[in-house]
């Protein structure tokens, strides 16, 4: 008989959300995850709170996980990832790479869930000095700051007195080839800056953006407090080159509301940097036979009607590994991947009416 069980593979928080649909409407499921933990890369990368209402990210994902975990049927294999894809829909063999070797198993459907990775600062000519100043960093490596307690710059363990955000860093950017907008960076800058300006007392906090993108609820659970509540100060503006002087950083640009250069002196900057396909989509892609799009991320190519089918049937995707995604979109693409692929899994069984 055919198997029944769903694969997930990829255990962040698309992949948890398509692991507890398929379970809920009764089909086995197996997680199948790189890493040694569950919960992507708000664990991986250590993210202090998450969007909008600021709640512990660790917390948050911890009820996640116990919540998926807690469906009967649901099985994780961690440290392994799929090295082969046989088969079709309702049938299909995995080849497992794990701890203890490899090993093949009989699947329904897959889920593709493995999420993306942020753009690299260093990789491109921008001259935002990421690898060359300690005191530039990145939205991921503030997040692990705030989680600890403690916003200080790297260079000295001081406590900032201004600290910037530089936006669209690897993001709408027709020279590198990332067009598209990594959709989340305008609300997480303003999440942190918020959250920068309630650690560090009397720090002043600047946005320097192209055009402020926050997405539906965001404007008023984000940017407005960020802006009337915590006074963040939002530049519009490019900003060109970050330059040492003085013991702090030169932030040089344009001003493009009052259309004159700007230079204005910080301690602390950090890059918006977008998301791009991480290597495990890529891989993953290759691996299942399924098309990626120009920019290396799943192809959906049923378009905004159907956005977790892919090229190959049987094989759905969700969250980020489809492109950029916030929580919310990995919640409700994974439970709509989970469930397509339990409809597939549920039907090899011959237990769908
Ligand atoms: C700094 C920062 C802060 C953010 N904060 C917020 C926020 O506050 N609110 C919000 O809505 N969004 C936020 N986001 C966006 C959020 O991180 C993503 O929406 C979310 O993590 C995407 O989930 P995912 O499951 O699709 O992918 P991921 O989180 O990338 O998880 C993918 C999982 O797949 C695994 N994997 C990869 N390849 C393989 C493979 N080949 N085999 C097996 N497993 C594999 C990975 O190890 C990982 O566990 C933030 C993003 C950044 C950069
Ligand atoms: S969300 Fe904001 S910072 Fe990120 S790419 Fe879009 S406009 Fe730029």
């Amino acid at each position: 008989m055919a198997s029944s069980t769903v694969a997930v593979i990829g255990g962040g928080p698309a992949g948890l959300a398509s692991a507890a649909s398929a379970a809920s409407v009764g089909a086995d499921v197996v997680i199948i995850e790189k890493l040694g933990f569950l919960g992507g890369r708000p664990i991986e990368e250590n993210y202090a709170s998450i969007t909008p209402y600021l709640r512990s990210a660790e917390e948050a994902m911890g009820e996640v996980i116990a919540n998926t975990l807690a469906h009967p049927g649901v099985s994780v294999r961690l440290n392994t990832t799929v090295a082969g894809c046989s088969g079709e829909a309702g049938d299909f063999t995995l080849e497992l790479d794990g701890p203890g070797g490899t090993e093949s198993i009989e699947v329904a459907a897959v889920v593709v869930a493995t999420g993306f990775q942020h753009f690299d600062p260093g990789r491109e000519t921008q001259l935002y000095g990421y690898y060359e100043f300690d005191d530039v960093i990145a939205l991921q490596d503030l997040e692990a700051m705030l989680k600890e307690g403690r916003v200080t710059r790297p260079s000295n363990g001081e406590e900032p007195k201004r600290v910037c955000f530089i936006q669209c860093v690897g993001s709408r950017d027709r020279q590198i080839g990332n067009e598209y907008c990594s959709k989340v960076c305008c609300g997480v800058a303003s999440k942190e800056a918020t959250e920068v300006r309630l650690a560090v007392p009397g720090v002043e906090v600047f946005i320097f953006y192209i055009d402020m993108r926050m997405y539906g609820y965001w404007e008023t659970q984000i940017y407005w407090p960020a802006q009337e509540k915590h006074h963040v100060q939002y530049v519009k503006g490019i900003i060109t080159e970050v330059l040492p002087k003085d013991g702090r950083l030169l932030v040089r640009g344009e001003d493009t509301t009052m259309g004159r250069p700007m230079e204005v002196p910080m301690d602390l900057v950090v890059l918006s940097v977008g998301m791009e396909p991480s290597p495990g989509t890529r891989k993953m892609a290759e691996v299942l036979g399924i098309e990626q799009n120009r920019f290396g991320f799943i192809e959906a190519p049923k378009g905004p009607l159907d956005t977790v089918a892919t090229s190959r049937e049987g094989v759905f995707a969700a969250g980020a590994s489809l492109g950029p995604a916030d929580l919310e979109d990995c919640s409700s693409s994974g439970g709509f991947a989970g469930a397509r692929a339990a409809a597939v899994a549920l039907s090899a069984r011959g237990a769908l009416r």
